[in-house]
């Protein structure tokens, strides 16, 4: 396009390129939200859309909380921003103190960012700079997992294992390797919350350890339960297995809690859920309830106390962001996480779980539905592919399911869903009723 030929109508679709869609075929046929309240979304024509996926796994107390939007409006009013670097403001101490409360353990403290992404970055970036300030700056390497989600930054592409976001992109981080994953559909196949076989699995990371030799090594970090690359579930023991192997040989272990975080699970964490303890723990997504872009990093006593050494007047971590615990941000935090516990959005997954469970599996009569896989208020529906056209299939049942009034997310041929934790068994049976349509009718 000339300069001559600039855009000039406000609704023009072109000028916008968008996230991980397929851009040219949402611009023929657009499929825009126009507003959302609790458990729905609104389109452009009046239609209510049923949202199975609370947005991108980060609406999890729903849309449009009362709490959340008045302590946002609030804060605009009163502060609308302040300084992240060699300054401070009350909000964002408050919400590190309450977010320290809730994370278990000596998780204690919490380095902000703006997404997952650079979460990632910031977890990947502190491990290094931990092992450096004790004299132990050979370990330099980091080990993620093959099918591993950890955002779109260069870290995060480098240790995740989801060839498609890596291989446009030329170099990634030098000294990444990566073990196995955890699905194993054979022993595994239509599990019902964790898989019973693959604890075996984190012995992998024995293997590059004896490859790379562990006092090389940094960090591994995983996602406790894989939810980009089509939810995986972690095979009972692995994740344990996975922190012995990790404390053996004095490797940090970092949880990538971006969409178990803040409830998914029916527990605040999967730190929680699975009682296994990282050293490091990423998120972001739930933290504002996906109104405000945040995240944060957990890092325990021993990590952050490392770093508080030498003269006082220098800046201990050369890490931040211009919009590290922006004070609207901590404010949408701090109304978010109230309202997580005022309406014990935390346990819902324990509460409705047995019913989402039986919900999810229901769809397994089905054909070309290969697997099925749920945990907490999470649920994968694998379909078998095209021939020839991998995701095909997934995404004409997205399509469909959005003309029949559901949000559902597609990755793969796998259907991943994960609602906000206000779901009600009427919407799940609302959920899995058009979703059995959808499944009926697409090729
Ligand atoms: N890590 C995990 C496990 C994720 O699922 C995601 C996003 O889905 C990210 C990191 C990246 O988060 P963001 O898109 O906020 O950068």
């Amino acid at each position: 396009m000339t300069a001559t030929t600039k855009i000039s109508r406000p609704n023009d679709l072109s000028a916008f390129w968008m996230p991980f869609t397929a851009n040219r075929q949402f611009k023929q046929t657009p499929r825009m939200l126009v507003s959302a309240d609790g458990m729905y979304y609104k389109t452009d024509d009046n239609r209510d859309i049923l949202d199975g996926t609370a947005g991108l796994w980060c609406c999890n107390a729903g849309h449009k909380r009362p709490k959340i939007v008045e302590a946002v409006k609030a804060q605009m009013d009163e502060l609308d921003y302040a300084p992240a670097f060699q300054m401070g403001h009350p909000k964002a101490f408050e919400l590190a103190s309450r977010l320290a409360q809730l994370m278990p353990g000596d998780l204690n403290h919490v380095f902000y960012t703006n997404s997952g992404s650079e979460s990632v970055e910031t977890a990947l970036k502190i491990a290094l700079a931990y092992h450096r300030a004790r004299g132990d700056g050979q370990r330099t390497r980091l080990i993620g997992r093959e099918r591993g989600y950890h955002g779109v930054n260069f870290g995060g592409i480098s240790v995740g294992g989801i060839s498609g976001n890596r291989k446009t992109f030329g170099q990634m981080l030098g000294g990444v390797d990566h073990i196995r994953h955890t699905y194993l559909p054979e022993e595994n196949g239509v599990t019902r919350g964790m898989p019973e076989h693959g604890a075996f699995l984190a012995d992998d990371l024995e293997r590059i350890c004896a490859l790379h030799d562990p006092s090389t090594i940094a960090a591994v970090i995983v996602e406790p339960v894989a939810g980009s690359t089509g939810v995986l579930i972690p095979p009972k023991g692995y994740l344990e297995r996975l922190r012995e192997i990790c404390t053996k040989h004095g490797i940090l272990l970092i949880f990538d809690e971006v969409i178990t975080g803040f409830g998914r699970l029916g527990a605040p964490f999967a730190v929680d859920y699975f009682g296994v303890q990282p050293d490091l723990v990423t998120t972001a997504k739930g933290l504002t309830n996906g109104t405000i872009p945040m995240g944060a990093v957990f890092a325990t006593d021993a990590i952050h106390d490392t770093f508080m050494t030498g003269p006082e007047n220098m800046i201990e971590l050369f890490h931040g962001y211009t919009y590290s615990g922006n004070p609207v941000a901590c404010a949408a935090g701090l109304a978010t996480l109230e309202t997580y516990e005022e309406e014990g959005l935390y346990e819902k997954g324990k509460e409705l779980g047995q019913y989402w469970e039986d919900a999810v599996h229901s769809l397994i009569d089905l054909p070309r539905v290969k697997d099925i896989r749920n945990l907490g208020l999470i649920g994968a529906i694998e379909l078998e592919g095209i021939d020839g056209f991998p995701t095909k299939r997934a995404f004409s049942a997205f399509l469909k399911a959005f003309e029949k009034g559901i949000l559902i997310r597609t990755t793969g041929d796998i259907i991943a869903l994960s609602p906000p934790l206000i779901i009600e068994k009427s919407h799940i049976d609302q959920l899995f009723g058009t979703l059995r349509e959808v499944l009926k009718e697409i090729d």
